[in-house]
């Protein structure tokens, strides 16, 4: 059957880039809009929702029916209060606005929906598991676009002249995208592709913007979050070991333990340097998320639990340790609502208050002369190619689809031209 969330090759625009169409096979009491958008010096979801709000409820409402959900909610932060009032005459019926609070993480899809819908999610488990469906702006505004998904959304901020949101074929440089924002102001910087807390170092300016690209941070090399990013796990391991002082900062404002998940980054801390109970110390990284906070604003000798917990995850998948715990049993932590980290305050602690915090939509798409699609740029199964070396293609032409039988995504022609390569990716020459 034709399914044309799955055909437009539709993933989730927020980072995870899951096939949308797989996530709405399932059924959901409630739909809910993730526009809390709470990296630093990030506004695509807030522009997008300013412009384009009819567009997204349109996507919500087929994403509704999808999910057979009868309400949706959509998280705004309460401060976007011209978002708030230019969506909210648009709403359908069965939709209303949850304002959100200014705090990091007000987007972790745990925190959103104990916050829109008063349940804990369990943990290792899904929205779904409480009648949720979760889906970022980008995502139903595609959704509502009903076409194939060539071009996407970013903010690119941070040591740029003009912080910028653009619209961008997938598949340009990150070179041009720091160009349309007037270049850098700096002769030397790094890129954190994604945001600053939850991002990664770019590989060079040729580095492809992928449907997954949210934001591109761009600061100055002897920034001290670059040199945070840039440490390797030998120094974080023996750093760490070493200077952990067991204060349980880390854990205390930890999110995902304020939820009442058996997340203690301290313990992962302390598993460094003991090995009795090692594998119970190390069975909670299984529910961290990798927020960052605990790493970048909680640990007063900036330390890297995140990164310590990160790397736990992996052993702790291969020992198949499981948390023993009643998911029934999972509670809030009293201090929940209190330990919520201002982003005012986040911004100060990671060096970010300088750079100007504005984002303004620039809806003209660049027209780049190559654009370069990797054929894994989703959850699931690289795509295979659909066409060869030399072939000729129009902007929103199928290039490659899922392997038959595996979660994966279709991958259209952001611009026209002619292929000049296909190996990881596919490379389009513009004519
Ligand atoms: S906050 Fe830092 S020093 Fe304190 S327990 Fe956590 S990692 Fe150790
Ligand atoms: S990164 Fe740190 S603060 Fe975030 S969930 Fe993991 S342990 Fe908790």
């Amino acid at each position: 059957m034709k399914d044309s969330i799955h055909d437009n090759g539709v993933v989730g625009a927020g980072g995870a880039g899951f096939p949308a169409a797989v996530k709405l096979r399932a059924k959901a009491e409630v739909v809910i809009v993730n526009g809390a958008e709470c990296e630093p010096l990030l506004h695509k979801d807030k522009e997008l929702m300013l412009h384009h709000g009819a567009e997204m409820l349109r996507g919500l409402r087929a994403a509704m029916a999808r999910a057979g959900a009868l309400q949706a909610v959509v998280g705004i932060k309460e401060k976007d209060q011209a978002v708030i009032q230019a969506i909210t005459p648009q709403l359908p019926a069965g939709v209303r606005v949850f304002p959100l609070s200014d705090t990091y993480p007000a987007g972790d899809e745990f925190l959103l929906v104990y916050d829109v819908t008063g349940r804990v999610i369990p943990p290792g488990g899904l929205p779904l598991n409480v009648g949720a469906v979760v889906l970022n702006v980008e995502t139903l505004v595609n959704i509502g676009r009903n076409r194939p998904v060539t071009h996407k959304y970013l903010t690119v901020a941070g040591a740029v002249k003009e912080p910028v949101t653009l619209r961008v074929p997938v598949g340009i440089s990150l070179g041009e995208v720091i160009q349309a924002a007037g270049g850098a102001t700096v002769p030397l910087y790094d890129v954190l592709m994604g945001g600053a807390m939850m991002g990664r170092l770019a590989s060079g300016p040729e580095e492809p913007i992928l449907k997954t690209t949210g934001g591109a941070i761009v600061l100055p090399r002897e920034h001290g979050l670059i040199t945070r990013y840039r440490l390797p796990w030998s120094a974080i391991y023996r750093i760490g070991k070493s200077a952990c002082d067991q204060c349980v900062f880390c854990t205390e404002l930890c999110p995902r333990f304020l939820l009442g998940h058996p997340i203690e980054p301290h313990l992962a801390m302390r598993a460094l340097m003991f090995a009795p109970e090692k594998d119970r110390m190390i069975a909670g990284t299984l529910y961290c998320c990798e927020c960052n906070l605990c790493s970048l604003f909680s640990c007063p000798e900036t330390l890297d639990p995140k990164n310590v917990c990160a790397h736990d995850k992996v052993a702790a998948r291969e020992k198949n340790l499981k948390w023993q715990g009643d998911p029934n049993e999972v509670r809030p932590h009293s201090m929940y609502p209190a330990r919520r980290v201002p982003i005012r305050r986040l911004m100060q602690r990671l060096g970010l208050q300088s750079f100007r915090n504005v984002g303004p939509l620039e809806d003209r798409p660049l027209k780049p002369k190559r654009v370069v699609l990797p054929l894994e740029q989703h959850a699931g199964a690289p795509a295979a190619p659909v066409v060869r070396a030399g072939e000729r293609v129009k902007e929103g032409q199928l290039i490659a689809a899922p392997p038959e039988g595996k979660l994966g995504a279709n991958i259209h022609a952001s611009i026209s031209g002619r292929v000049s390569k296909v190996d990881g990716a596919i490379t389009i020459e513009a004519t």
